[in-house]
């Protein structure tokens, strides 16, 4: 397995310096690259102002302050990642401008160097075969906060080689993420697992239901927020693009009456984005969503919370179906941790299993 000692982060944007982050704090060397220099600082001072947050919290020890900013270090010169074990690439989402990153990476890092990929939408397939080392190419994908969120998907691309995955998962565990792996296509596992929840919330609207119910419904089944709060949160013409290219788009169009109009297509070319435009699906004050009270009773919004829901169990059993994910606790860990699904529930898989229990022992009495 390779030795995990120097850790390669192109593009130093949002998620590049969330990755430098953690890797920093694990105790690893950083070394970042991007197109220039004001760039590059302007991650390290996010990680500094980090790691002040967190000596004030006393989650680092004084000791650390120095020494975790120390390990990380910027250049524009990809010649600077020829040390490093481990090189992820999380430059903009292009894939002309990924092939050529992986290329210049390839031609400087070591020849036992793993390279990754941090792409959403992207085949890692496709871009592991524009290297010379598509048995030592993974994706690595990291969830928007990458210093916060636990989940990694490790995907596995068609040739990626067994120890390419037992060193990715070592360094899942090395920087506290719980890795789980997922095999190549199309939106990969988890943010199919996220458009179908959407695009049925998106489909109920459509049809009449109101949209502080569904929110109601899905907050009381546990999860953190209601589907809409969260497509503005991320910004609707994001969810719509990702969709889109994913060819997964919440379309919005009734079941009912066959509509096929892009409910998200229209808010978005209307300048509605959501918090960031101030009103997306909600108007948006004091960074609070503006929404009316539910109108339906707990009996309603448990029904209503099982059929949001079901989309969600559908496309979970389809990944295990289909291999997509292999290991059922890695399906049902999946959308815990990267979507926060109601961790009580136990995941989609156990949920539905001990909803068809209940069902059956009902039909039984
Ligand atoms: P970003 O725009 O914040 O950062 C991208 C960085 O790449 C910029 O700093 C840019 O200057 C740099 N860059 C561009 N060309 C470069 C080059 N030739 N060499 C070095 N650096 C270069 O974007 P982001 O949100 O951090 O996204 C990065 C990647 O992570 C994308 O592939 C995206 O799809 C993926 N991703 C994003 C999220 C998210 O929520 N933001 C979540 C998961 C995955």
């Amino acid at each position: 397995m390779t030795s995990l000692q120097t850790i390669g982060v192109i593009g130093a944007g949002t998620m590049g310096t969330g990755i430098a982050q953690v890797c920093a704090l694990a105790g690893l060397a950083v070394v970042t690259i991007d197109v220039d220099a004001p760039r590059i600082a302007r991650g390290r001072e996010a990680i500094a102002r980090a790691v002040e947050r967190l000596l004030k919290k006393g989650a680092l020890p004084a000791a650390e302050r120095d020494a975790a900013l120390g390990r990380v270090s910027g250049s524009t010169d990809y010649r600077a990642l020829a040390a490093c074990d481990f090189v992820i690439e999380a430059a903009t989402e292009d894939e002309a401008l990924k092939r050529e990153i992986l290329g210049r990476i390839d031609a400087v890092a070591k020849d036992d160097a793993i390279l990754a990929t941090n792409t959403s939408s992207i085949s890692v397939t496709q871009l592991g075969a524009a290297t010379r080392r598509p048995a030592r190419f993974v994706g690595l994908h990291f969830f928007n906060p990458a210093q916060r969120m636990q989940l990694l998907e490790i995907i596995c691309a068609e040739k990626t080689s067994d120890p390419t995955l037992a060193t990715s998962v070592a360094f899942a565990r090395r920087i506290k993420k719980i890795p789980i792996i997922v095999n190549d296509g199309p939106g990969f596992y988890v943010s199919r697992q996220l458009i179908a929840l959407m695009s049925g919330s998106i489909f109920l609207t459509a049809d009449g239901v109101d949209g502080a119910d569904i929110e109601a419904a899905m907050v009381d089944f546990g999860m953190p927020m209601g589907p809409m709060e969260l497509m503005d949160m991320v910004g609707l013409d994001i969810c719509n693009k990702v969709g889109e290219e994913l060819d997964l788009a919440p379309k919005g169009g009734s079941k009912s009456d066959g509509k096929t109009d892009n409910v998200l297509a229209t808010l978005v070319k209307q300048g509605k984005l959501g918090k960031k435009t101030g009103e997306g699906f909600y108007v948006w004050v004091d960074g609070k969503p503006k929404r009316d009270e539910a109108q339906y009773d707990d009996a309603e919004l448990e029904r209503l919370g099982r059929e949001l829901v079901k989309p969600l169990l559908d496309e979970a059993e389809r990944a295990l179906a289909d291999q997509v994910v292999e290991d059922a606790d890695h399906v049902d860990a999946g959308v815990i941790f990267g979507t926060g699904f109601a961790p009580f529930r136990g995941g989609p898989l156990h949920y539905r299993k001990s909803e068809r229990g209940a069902e059956a022992d009902k039909a039984a009495a």
